[in-house]
């Protein structure tokens, strides 16, 4: 069954490192294959205890977005786990070029060898993996190479935009998005190259999604209390066929 599973909620520095809300990224199952999302700090752990019974030996790809350790931090505990500690070949990693050959490459060169295969996200380049297909629509402004993401199966099509500064790009590339999962960071604008609340609103108003998720929370919207602040959404779009959720850490939706 496919399914959505918020292995945590939390984003940034401040969250992520004080563990606050949960860190490890988003598994995916679609057309029975499992896709692993921004492994970020603890998310082996996260894994192996889920009250979902998430085995990481099925995993069939892991995506990094960036390499930020928020998303990045268990990549190689990942890679140990999906092949039984080099045992067993498997797995294919997708990672932009920064996150493996930039400066400070964040997946040990020693692992590399123990997955079946490596691939290098490129923009709007897109990538098939039986019965699934995806692409990263667009490059993300953001202080390191970071793309999102655009699933599409014969059922369903689902945006993730990870971290990046607002940009009226994003409308356009992540338009067809069905369900929509967005890292918001902020409450409100900042300089800092992350989304806030203000630019959610503007991505559900114009890419008109059926679901938007909203993950990836640091402080500022921790204290503004995730649920009150998909409420008071649900009541702005009331008007549109839309239902925003916030995610909570192990969440899991069946689409
Ligand atoms: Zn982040
Ligand atoms: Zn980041």
């Amino acid at each position: 069954m496919d399914r959505i599973i918020f292995l945590g909620s939390g984003g940034a520095r401040i969250v992520v490192f004080k563990q606050i809300r949960a860190s490890g990224g988003i598994w995916l199952t679609l057309n029975n294959q499992n896709l692993l999302i921004d492994p970020g700090p603890g998310s082996l752990v996260r894994i192996v205890s889920s009250r979902h019974k998430l085995d990481p030996t099925k995993i069939k790809a892991v995506l990094l977005s960036h390499k930020h350790l928020d998303h990045s931090g268990d990549i190689n505990n990942i890679i140990e786990a999906i092949t039984v500690g080099g045992t067993e070949k498997r797995g294919i990693l997708f990672a932009p070029y920064d996150a493996l050959e930039g400066d400070d490459p964040v997946v040990y060169r020693y692992l590399r060898s123990y997955l079946e295969k490596i691939v290098i996200l490129k923009e709007k380049e897109n990538y098939s993996l039986d019965g699934i297909s995806f692409s990263c629509p667009i490059r993300h402004e953001h202080r390191t190479e970071t793309y999102g993401f655009l699933f599409k199966t014969d059922k369903i099509k689902i945006g993730y935009i990870a971290d990046t500064k607002f940009f009226d790009g994003l409308i356009n590339a992540y338009k067809e998005s069905e369900i929509l999962i967005v890292n918001v960071v902020r409450e409100k604008p900042s300089e800092l190259d992350h989304l806030s609340l203000e630019d959610v609103k503007i991505l559900i108003k114009e890419i008109r999604p059926k679901i938007c998720f909203l993950t990836h929370f640091g402080m500022t919207i921790i204290r503004k209390k995730p649920f009150l602040i998909g409420e008071e959404l649900n009541k702005e779009f009331s008007n549109m066929n839309v239902k925003i959720i916030p995610a909570s850490d192990g969440m899991k939706y069946e689409l």
